[in-house]
């Protein structure tokens, strides 16, 4: 193996993160060995890499070696018996839904992409808008195989080797690298969920709604008008879904067939989705974001409850290819925090007035209801999550760092935590003061036995961890 050649620039998701490192592609587990061995020769430092589309610098390495685990993506097995699938790390979600869905499954939990891969959603621990419900996917996971850097093969799950199972899920890629997985599928006996959509006046009834209505559904998301001021601060729509019971769909055989689920070419049957970007960018400025928010909270007035397709209502954020380009050359960050269901409400309403006061106001807001779950360095809590996208330039790039850091304050003192593939600037004091002392000290102990030589490292490890 030779890194000659390999020296090449890469982004996060938003394109406002940018790092130089060896790329390797990996094409089987004996490539990652190699590439251990040759970043300890050449004094290296090694990051896995699935799809790169963390929104922050989970998988970027600036002077290191980036494993290209994409290529790794086969699935190996799959039982529409029983349910499980088995892949290889490299498998994307898309691959996942694509190849189980007709025989009567879904992926238990995906993320709002299905361009990840299972490698990545594994180290980040992804949570999807049924995490109340069903815990992040690390706990449909039946067993995983990751190599560390000594060169051991370690399958661990629940039971076998359980310290492992819990840190390395979620564990950002710092402790091993995912080569299979073993995952259980869940059932379904529709290819469409039935969804209700309403409208929410304010943040008070926002997050009461999700409250209440969780219980009764197997999904619910929220869309937050981050410009609204005053009483309608924290207005929106929140959208509610369950899945269809058998013989509730009299077609079910039809709909969960590939060509009933693939997301439409074109926006209201005319323009190509591929050039509908284009067209966002004149509208992605504060006052632009104003009006579409506006016209957008005035259309969910009407209260509704339709169906649609698996495909459709988990991968909106598919629907228009590169929308994040939209944003302009400085790109996009998301931030999301996580609050326990008792401080949410006060501390996102100090966070959107600052954000609005500071002329920097988010251009997506996002919520969702959580709970806690049992994985190391977790994101979970009894309560809600509320992830705001920032369009990045020159000139706000300073001011909006320093707002995110004191948004991160706030947070803590709500009791809040954060998620590690989404937050670009949670400075290492305030990981240790959402993560604890003690947990810390367990990951750096894992970390020590798994890595002696502490070649996993990643611009994301060195910022909230050194
Ligand atoms: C549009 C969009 C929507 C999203 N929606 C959600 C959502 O609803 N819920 C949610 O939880 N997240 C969401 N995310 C975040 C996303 O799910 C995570 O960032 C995920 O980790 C990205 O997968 P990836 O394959 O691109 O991983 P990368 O970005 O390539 O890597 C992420 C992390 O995984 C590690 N890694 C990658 N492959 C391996 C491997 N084989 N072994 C060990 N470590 C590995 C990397 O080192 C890095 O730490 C969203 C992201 C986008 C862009």
């Amino acid at each position: 193996m030779n890194i000659n050649n390999t020296f090449t620039q890469l982004e996060n998701f938003g394109h406002s993160l940018k790092a130089s490192s060896y790329r390797i592609q990996i094409n089987r587990s004996e490539d990652i060995y190699e590439a251990f061995q040759l970043a300890k020769k050449l004094g290296l430092k090694v990051t896995a890499r699935g799809t790169g589309i963390s929104y922050n610098d989970a998988s970027l390495n600036g002077g290191g070696i980036v494993l290209d685990m994409s290529a790794m993506n086969q699935i190996q097995e799959w039982d529409p018996a029983s349910g499980l699938v088995r892949c290889e790390s490299g498998v994307t979600l898309e691959q996942l839904w694509q190849r189980v869905e007709s025989d009567g499954w879904w992926s238990p939990v995906v993320s709002g992409t299905m361009k990840t891969t299972l490698g990545g959603c594994l180290a980040a621990n992804i949570h999807g808008k049924n995490n109340f419900q069903v815990g992040p996917i690390g706990e449909h996971v039946v067993e995983f195989t990751a190599m560390t850097p000594t060169g051991a093969l370690v399958t661990c799950s629940p039971k076998k080797n359980a310290d492992l199972f819990y840190a390395l899920i979620s564990g950002l890629g710092m402790l091993g690298v995912f080569t299979l997985i073993t995952l259980r599928m869940k059932r379904i006996f529709s290819g469409l969920i039935s969804v209700d959509a309403w409208h929410v006046p304010n943040l008070n009834r926002h997050l009461s709604g999700l409250l209440e209505h969780a219980p009764d559904h197997d999904y619910i998301v929220g869309w937050l008008d981050t410009t609204a001021k005053g009483i309608g601060l924290g207005r929106g729509q929140i959208h509610a879904a369950r899945q269809l019971n058998e013989g509730e769909d009299p077609h079910a055989q039809k709909t969960v067939r590939l060509e009933n689920q693939h997301l439409p070419d074109r926006i209201f049957g005319v323009m190509p989705k591929s050039l509908l970007h284009y067209f966002m960018n004149p509208f992605l400025n504060n006052l632009g974001v104003w009006g579409v928010n506006t016209a957008k909270y005035i259309t969910a007035l009407r209260d509704h409850t339709f169906r649609q397709s698996h495909a459709e209502f988990h991968f909106l954020l598919d629907y228009v290819p590169d929308w994040e380009r939209s944003f302009g050359r400085g790109g996009l960050i998301q931030y999301q925090s996580f609050l326990p269901k008792e401080t949410a409400e006060d501390v996102w309403r100090e966070m959107i007035q600052l954000s609005q006061r500071s002329r920097l106001p988010s251009y997506l807001g996002v919520t969702k209801r959580h709970r806690p779950d049992k994985f190391l360095l977790t994101h979970g809590v009894d309560g809600f999550s509320l992830a705001l996208d920032f369009k990045v330039t020159d000139k706000n790039r300073v001011m909006l760092r320093r707002m995110l850091q004191e948004f991160d304050r706030i947070a803590l003192e709500g009791g809040g935590r954060f998620y590690f593939a989404k937050n670009s600037e949670t400075s290492a004091e305030s990981t240790r003061r959402f993560l604890g002392d003690e947990t810390i000290a367990k990951f750096k102990k894992l970390k020590k036995r798994c890595d002696p030589n502490g070649l996993l490292e990643s611009d994301l490890y060195r910022r909230i961890f050194q």
